[in-house]
């Protein structure tokens, strides 16, 4: 193997052909998103594949996203949780919603998962903490990305995850601008609650970006 950033897109495809390979449900999940006129912004399989290990290694019953978009992400997490558990997804674009849900009743996940219409603040600020998640994906609006960590912590165990995606887009960090993902990463990185690491995720073709990973230690 090549050891040179020059194959990262060898890299890439080795990964996801050896760990991430799409079986049809999850491809259909993307094609059908993709038809309806959705921006093609889901996680790649690689971080697919990453969501459902670090779900099952918390042992999740219980999941929380932001931003469902076609339930691609949602389809992974759905696929750690035990025959009861639950996965609910926020997202604000009822277009979105309706596409999710009907991919995810195709993919037979509907009875894991709940798509819940409406901004993501006004949803979290309806939840109570009676009902802890094991862990929670961030992946909505990068402006609200530092808010949702406020409303998400009392709703995290401890020992639960708090994963938060494009945490290292070019955009975002490389060019030293005070984007709402250097302010994530940033309240992250200072939380003493959270025990945090940035994982790089390929994303096709060789590009990087990274899920900001933390555990509620507290
Ligand atoms: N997690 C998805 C991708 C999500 S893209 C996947 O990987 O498959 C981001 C989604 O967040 C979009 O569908 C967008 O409509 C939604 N979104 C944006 N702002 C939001 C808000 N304030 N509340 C809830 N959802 C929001
Ligand atoms: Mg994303």
């Amino acid at each position: 193997m090549p050891d040179d950033a020059r194959f990262l897109p060898q890299y890439d495809s080795y990964i996801e052909t050896l760990f991430a390979g799409e079986d049809a449900a999850l491809r259909e999940i993307r094609e059908r998103a993709l038809v309806a006129g959705l921006p093609e912004i889901n996680v790649s399989p690689s971080e697919g594949r990453l969501l459902e290990l670090l779900a099952r290694a918390v042992g999740a019953r219980r999941v929380l996203e932001i931003g469902t978009l076609g339930g691609y992400s949602a389809a992974w997490l759905a696929r750690a949780l035990p025959a009861d558990g639950k996965l609910v997804s926020l997202e604000i674009d009822a277009h979105h919603a309706e596409v999710a849900r009907e991919s995810l009743r195709r993919a037979g996940l509907s009875a894991l998962v709940e798509v819940r219409l409406g901004p993501a603040a006004e949803s979290l600020a309806r939840m109570g903490a009676d009902e802890p998640f094991d862990l929670v994906f961030i992946d909505a609006d990068k402006d609200g990305y530092e808010g949702y960590l406020k409303q998400v912590l009392p709703l995290v165990r401890p020992g639960g995850l708090i994963l938060a995606d494009n945490a290292l887009g070019a955009k975002h960090v490389a060019s030293g601008a005070k984007t709402g993902i250097a302010r994530y990463n940033a309240a992250v990185a200072g939380n003493p609650g959270l025990c945090s690491m940035m994982i790089p995720v390929f994303r096709g073709e060789g590009s990087v970006d990274g899920l900001l990973v933390s555990v509620k230690t507290g």
